[in-house]
Formats: structure tokens, sequence, C-alpha cells
């Protein structure tokens, strides 16, 4: 067992208790032992100095894509859960699109072993919707439940076939767990490269339209509607679709979004100069839409933040745009570039944290322990971070393999001073005392 650790000093952010004090943390035996602003129990422990830091729950990210099995030269699951812990992160839920598929219990055994085995932090995997992700076929979701995922989704693609998308939203119904669906009508955006608009027409790249997924996100939530099912939005990116989620919310539709922070901070001109690393699906959309997103997230209509991390290899993403295949890799780069919006005053600090943690955690539920939560007797899943600290993104530093972002070079204000995960530190900065 590790040995204790007092986290000194920092302010302590946990939105699930509505905290935000300073004060000192003591973990014991991989769990939160005590919190306070005075002396702590006296013990054997070894400091951490959080003073100017902020020290809030663990970080939750319920949509990444860490490729094993299958394309192990883009991500591991060793690789992968590092750049989670560099990111800050001490829980994150893997997407079903490897090869195979995350489509049977085997499968899903094989994700929890290599984790117990490789992981630095916690990984929960999503299962298939549809076997082999061909949306024809219903996975046999009560087996995959039964496995332990957390929810079910053909992500890469969208559950485009209603039938089974209905089908799929009443059996999650007596698993208590969400559908999450990549909205997008691909009928509509074959050969699509970016989003449609000013800068699509002068560039000469087929354009996304918004409306591609807005008609999809209707279906979805007029299926929930009909099933009574729990429906998850992934990647939220449309103003049309943050208006269609907050009507369905007002209209008591079991739904929970999620939107990613590159769609909350970057928009469509960062493709210029047919820039493949900002290339991604959905596409950056324009600043209209990210103020929808935004407004989203204060008012709950957007429940969380998720990276949709989609690692690829630099040879993947060196080719004419055309080619290059859709993704970010987000893990390491996340905290950093959201707090870009809490130091322009368009979401609070708490409300971003509760976004990062509380909120995914009651989407998570209570199956997987207590998550989300600095209370005593919680996992001792914790980040502590440096909310001034101004660093530059150099992928050379990356733990994940994907080295693919369009924010290389840039300066990011906000940075993870150390992860600690079931007690265990995972992650620290050198310049942590
Ligand atoms: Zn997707
Ligand atoms: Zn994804």
């Amino acid at each position: 067992m590790n040995k204790s650790l007092l986290i000194k000093g920092g302010r302590i952010i946990d939105p699930s208790q509505k905290i935000d004090e300073v004060g000192s943390l003591l973990i014991a035996e991989g769990k939160i032992s005590w919190r306070g602003k005075g002396e702590p129990p006296k013990g054997d422990y070894d400091i951490l100095d959080a003073g100017g830091l902020v020290v809030c729950p663990g970080l939750i990210d319920l949509h990444s894509h860490l490729r094993e099995p299958g394309y192990e030269e883009k991500e591991t699951i060793a690789s992968g859960t590092k750049a989670a812990a560099r990111g800050g992160f001490t829980t994150i839920a893997c997407m079903p699109n490897t090869n195979p598929p995350l489509d049977s219990q085997t499968a899903i055994e094989y994700i929890k072993a290599t984790a117990a085995a490789e992981g630095v932090v916690r990984v929960l995997p999503i299962g298939c919707i549809s076997k082999g992700r061909k949306g024809k076929e219903l996975t046999e979701m009560g087996e995959l439940a039964a496995a332990g995922v957390i929810a079910f989704s053909d992500d890469g693609e969208p559950a485009l076939n209603s039938y089974i998308m209905r089908q799929a939203l009443d059996y999650s119904r007596a698993f208590s767990l969400p559908v999450t669906d990549h909205c997008e009508d691909i009928v509509l955006t074959k050969d699509g490269q970016m989003n449609e608009g000013v800068v699509s027409a002068k560039l000469g790249l087929r354009g996304i339209p918004n409306a591609a997924e807005d008609i999809i996100v209707a279906r979805d939530l007029a299926l929930a509607q009909l099933t009574g099912g729990w429906i998850h939005i992934a990647h939220t990116t449309t103003k049309g679709a943050v208006e269609l989620i907050r009507r369905a919310k007002e209209k008591g539709i079991n739904v929970t979004a999620e939107a990613t922070p590159h769609h909350l901070t970057l928009t469509e001109e960062r493709v210029i100069g047919y820039n493949t690393n900002a290339k991604v699906n959905p596409p950056l959309r324009t600043e209209r839409d990210i103020e929808a997103l935004i407004e989203g997230l204060n008012d709950n209509t957007i429940d969380i933040i998720a990276t949709d991390h989609a690692p690829h290899t630099e040879g993947d993403k060196l080719c004419e745009f055309a080619k290059a295949p859709f993704g970010i890799s987000g893990l390491e780069t996340a905290l950093g570039s959201l707090m870009g919006l809490v130091h322009k005053k368009k979401l609070s600090l708490p409300a971003l944290i509760a976004k990062l943690t509380y909120e995914p955690a009651k989407i998570l539920g209570d199956k997987r322990g207590k998550l989300g939560t600095l209370a005593v007797g919680a996992e001792a899943d914790v980040t502590v971070f440096d909310p001034e600290r101004e660093w530059v993104v150099d992928t050379k530093e990356f733990a994940s393999k994907g080295k693919n972002t369009p924010l290389v070079g840039e300066k990011l204000k906000g940075k993870v001073i150390a992860t600690i995960y079931q007690g265990k530190i995972v992650y620290k900065d050198e310049s942590a005392k």
C-alpha cells in the first residue's frame, strides 16, 4: 500500500459538495480520509504543497479512442492512459471502434484485463450498439452490460438505421445505460472535409453542413421520447443541436449531451492552409456555434465536456487534406485549452470543473465506485493544477502516440501539476513541490 499523502493548502474545488475553499486533503489507503482547513490528523505521510494551486476531483473523460486492439501504432491502452494522467484525467471511457470492435464480452474482458495490467488510470469500456459496428444487428447488449460497459455506441459512425436505434434505446433502459450517438447524416456528409461555409468555399473543400448533425439529433430525441430510453449526444457542435437538446430537456426527454474542448475553443478557420491536424469529425464550426455551445454549458443543456481524443500517427496526417483521417489528439491539451474559457470569463472555474468531474460521474452512476468527488471515503482520484501557469504545447512531450493537434506551438494558460489515481501519484510536473 502507498504511503499516505497530504495535499496541503490548495484551493479545493469540489462541485459535488459545492466546496470552493482553501484547505488540505489527506489521502490514505487509496481513499480520501480527511479534508479540512486546520492541522491534519497526525501520521506519517508525504506532502504535496498545493499553495496557489487548484485541487479538484480527478477529471473524467467519457469519450476517448484508445485504438487498442487493432491500431496500436496510433495508441495503446498504456500510452493513452499515460496521456490521460498528463492531462489530469483519472477515468476515461474508451470507444469501441477498435479492430475487432468491442461488440462482445471477450472484447470487453480484453480491455479490462489490459487496462488493469498496463493502464495508469481507470478505463471504462463502451460497447457497440451493433455487431461489428455494421448497423444491421444489435449486439448482445445484456452480455455487454454484464461485462461492465458504461454505454453503447457505434461512434465513428452514426447508428443510421432508425429501427436499430429504437431497439437499442428500448433495451438499454433495462441496464440504465445511455446510448451514445455520433450524430451525422452520412448520406448528406459524403466526401465532406470540413464545416460547410465561407471557408470551405474559399478552400475548395467539400463541406459538412450543420444540418447533417441537427437531423440525426432530432431523430434521436424523437426515438428517445418514443422509447423512454436514454440518448447521449456525443460531441455536440451546432447551434441547432444545442437548441434541440434544450427543448427536449424541457419536455422531459431522457437526454444528456457532451461537447469537446476543440469544438468549444476553435473555429473552422483553423483549417486554412489545409491543416490536416484541424481535420476532425464533426468539423470545427463557427464562432456562432461556439457561443451556443458555451451557453449550453452554462444552462446545463450540455451536461459534460469530453475530449473525443482521437490519436493518429504522423504518417496518417502527412498527406493531402482529402485523404487525411479525422481526429485530434486531445487528452493532454484539454484542461489548458478549456481554461481559456475561464480566463475569458465565459465559464466559471467551478462550472468547468463540474463538467469534467461531477457531471460525468452522475452519468456513470455509482456502479463504478464513488467518483468525481472529494468526499471523505471516496476514491482518492485527485487532480492538482495551476490555473495561471502558461505553457507551450510541444507534442514531443506528449505521452500519447498521437501528436495530431492544431495547438502545436500554442501558449495555453492552465497546467496540470499532479494527477493522483487511487491514492498514487501517476503524473507529476517537474516543478511540483
Ligand atoms: Zn464521433
Ligand atoms: Zn469519437
